[in-house]
């Protein structure tokens, strides 16, 4: 029988753990092997690990020597591209190319917050199963469905090869970063997203709370007693605020507050509303119909952001943008701010909140550290400032890089055999409350807001109706009085209790491990009936089954991309080899030293080369070529052999 439930207020206990205990127990389990941090971002991705021998953190570059890759998967009629390769066919693809992928994990099809970025998305979004987003590109010609999970799966294997590439060794465990705005279903799917590609995420752990260890590692010994640090984490599409007192070896998040769908891509959209309606003001064309043209307008509103936050004004020009109009305008910094006042404000309330959660005085924050590309926009620095009532903000860490630099240190901790990492504990807490939904859609709240985890409480719950024998309790999160307005994780049901009068008890224990991953179980004591209750995940999150399925798939991807890489780089060899023989076979003095039938033969593997070339690699399978080639680097031998004779 399903029934509505009160809960016995007086009688509810709580069974908090000692959170230091949990940690030093996990961390023991978790000595595994080599672990690298990672900050995915939805804009851009870091990778960084804790080298040995400097004692240190290093934050690795990728294979285009920049420290930041773009969070970026594009699909051609021949590969799929991550990272720099994919932004910089973009315009030209835009339909396939996916960014962004970060602002659907762990969200509904339905969510207004995903219909209104849709809208400004060249790429596909269309409803799958259970309402989840479903991102819909075309691949080799044929149309691929894909989940978020599945492109920020395709990131991090980008990121693990970096980091492979730099070490020369397998990696197999990651620490993850997320937004500390990120709710249960949305760090549940991250964790997915590695499970994906075989990446096993031993740890997440919230960005601020990560750029805060990079911040605070050389500076905890420099400070008596406690040192109150805000950590302001202005990123591509999330922002979050964090307050931590930073004390010996104790890292202590007071509070955190943000917005998971808040960013530089907001501002950026901003700025491209502002030319796509200049643009029908003054040249008479709607350009917001066409994707390739919106592509190059964003990328060129991202560039003049930057360039605003050092010069006054900045021109924007694209040729041919739309119907062979050309775009060329300019905007002023001040035209910038104005365009996004609402941005920097909704930041400044979220600040404001964050103190008044921590209980802390604006005059009691030591340090401001800014963490996040966004937080280089100078209008942004002056409202922080002039908030914290002018004094100066912490600019010494690299807002691009700071929170990989935390993650790789967490990772060195759950190393095993790394000696000389800094020792500290981190406590972080949980950013929205979390209860069961009472009769008259009460939220009754069993662990709030900003409790350290890992936690573990119990409530009595007790029953209402006489001899109730199965009781339904949906999970929820949030701050909302009604349950209804907050967001449901799903339902457990206790069933089998004896026949009782109302009113009887039983125990509902909610669990947050260090990852900020929410278990609840029911016991019914009384018995001793412990009816196995494990939360009933939202339908959003992965099964065993799917993500089987999703692994195999990238495999598959993975093993494509080997197999076009060597294709492309047998067709560069071929290439190659045709060009110096044709070029050594124009010199008399060589070619009058080979034989007519050593000619006629090169001749004829030259043309079928070319043939090979011309193809465009389609027809091609990679054994022939690769054969062929063979045939080819005997013939350059042979010409090597006669100029050196001729020498
Ligand atoms: P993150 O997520 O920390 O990598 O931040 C990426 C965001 O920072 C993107 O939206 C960038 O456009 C933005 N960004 C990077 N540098 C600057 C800058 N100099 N001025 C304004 N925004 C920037």
């Amino acid at each position: 029988m399903v029934a509505g439930l009160f809960v016995s207020n007086f009688l509810a206990c709580d069974a908090r753990i000692d959170p230091s205990s949990f940690i030093q127990t996990r961390m023991a389990e978790d000595k595994k092997g080599l672990v690298i941090g990672i900050d995915l971002g939805t804009t851009y991705s870091c990778v960084a690990v804790w080298h040995q021998q400097h004692n240190r953190v290093e934050i690795i570059h990728n294979d285009q020597g920049n420290n930041t890759t773009p969070s970026c998967v594009a699909f051609t009629d021949h590969e799929r591209l991550i990272g720099d390769a994919a932004t910089n066919q973009a315009a030209l693809n835009p339909e396939n190319t996916i960014f962004d992928a970060k602002r659907l994990i762990g969200r509904k099809y339905s969510d207004p917050l995903v219909q209104k970025d849709k809208m400004l998305w060249p790429f596909k979004v269309v409803a799958g199963v259970n309402d989840k987003p479903m991102i819909s590109v075309k691949y080799k010609g044929q149309e691929k469905i894909l989940i978020a999970e599945e492109v920020s799966s395709m990131v991090l294997s980008k990121m693990r090869d970096i980091a492979e590439a730099y070490l020369e060794k397998p990696v197999k465990n990651a620490v993850v970063t997320v937004p500390a705005y990120f709710n249960d279903s949305q760090r549940k799917a991250t964790m997915d997203a590695g499970a994906i590609i075989g990446l096993n995420v031993i740890r997440i752990i919230n960005e601020p709370t990560a750029a805060a260890i990079a911040y605070g590692l050389d500076k905890r010994n420099d400070c008596v007693g406690q040192r109150n640090i805000f950590v302001f984490d202005f990123g591509g599409g999330t922002f979050d605020v964090s307050i931590l007192t930073i004390e010996n070896k104790v890292f202590q998040v007071k509070a955190t507050a943000g917005n998971t769908h808040l960013g530089g891509e907001d501002i950026d959209n901003r700025m491209m509303n502002y030319f796509v309606e200049e643009m029908k003001r003054k040249r008479k064309v709607d350009i917001s119909g066409n994707p390739r043209a919106l592509r190059r307008l964003k990328s060129a509103c991202e560039r003049a952001k930057r360039t605003l936050s050092y010069a006054v004004t900045t021109n924007i020009e694209i040729d041919g943008l739309f119907q062979g109009i050309d775009l060329l305008s300019s905007i002023t910094r001040a035209k910038f701010e104005e365009i996004n006042m609402e941005v920097f404000e909704e930041c400044m309330e979220t600040v404001d909140r964050c103190l008044k959660d921590a209980n802390m005085e604006k005059s009691s924050v030591h340090d401001v550290v800014l963490v996040g590309g966004s937080s280089r926009i100078p209008k942004m620095q002056q409202l922080l400032q002039d908030f914290f009532n002018g004094k100066d903000l912490c600019k010494s860490v690299n807002p691009d890089e700071a929170v990989a630099y935390g993650a790789a240190v967490q990772a060195a901790l759950l190393t095993k055999g790394i000696e000389n990492v800094p020792d500290l504990v981190l406590k972080d807490v949980t950013p929205l409350s979390l209860g069961v939904s009472l009769k008259g859609d009460l939220m009754s709240v069993v662990i709030p807001r900003n409790t350290t985890i890992p936690i573990k409480k119990e409530k009595v719950i007790v029953t209402i109706e006489d001899d109730q024998y199965s009781v339904r309790l949906p999970v929820c999160e949030g701050e909302r009085v009604k349950a209804s307005d907050n967001n449901l994780l799903g339902s457990l049901t206790i069933s089998g209790l004896p026949p009782a009068p109302r009113g009887y008890p039983f125990d509902v224990t909610f669990t947050i491990n260090e990852n900020g991953i929410l278990s609840v179980s029911a016991e019914d004591k009384v018995t001793g009936n412990r009816n196995e209750i494990i939360i009933s995940n939202d339908k959003g999150r992965l099964s065993d089954a799917e993500i089987s399925k999703m692994i195999k798939e990238a495999e598959n991807y993975k093993s494509e991309d080997e197999k076009f890489l060597k294709k492309a780089k047998a067709m560069n060899d071929l290439d190659y080899h045709v060009y110096k023989i044709r070029k050594a076979l124009k010199k008399e003095e060589i070619s009058s030293k080979l034989s007519w039938k050593e000619k006629e033969d090169i001749m004829s593997k030259i043309s079928r080369a070319t043939d090979m070339l011309d193809s465009q690699n389609e027809m091609e399978d990679i054994v022939a070529i690769e054969d062929f080639l063979k045939d080819l680097k005997v013939i350059s031998e042979r010409i090597i052999m006669v100029m050196e004779k001729i020498v």
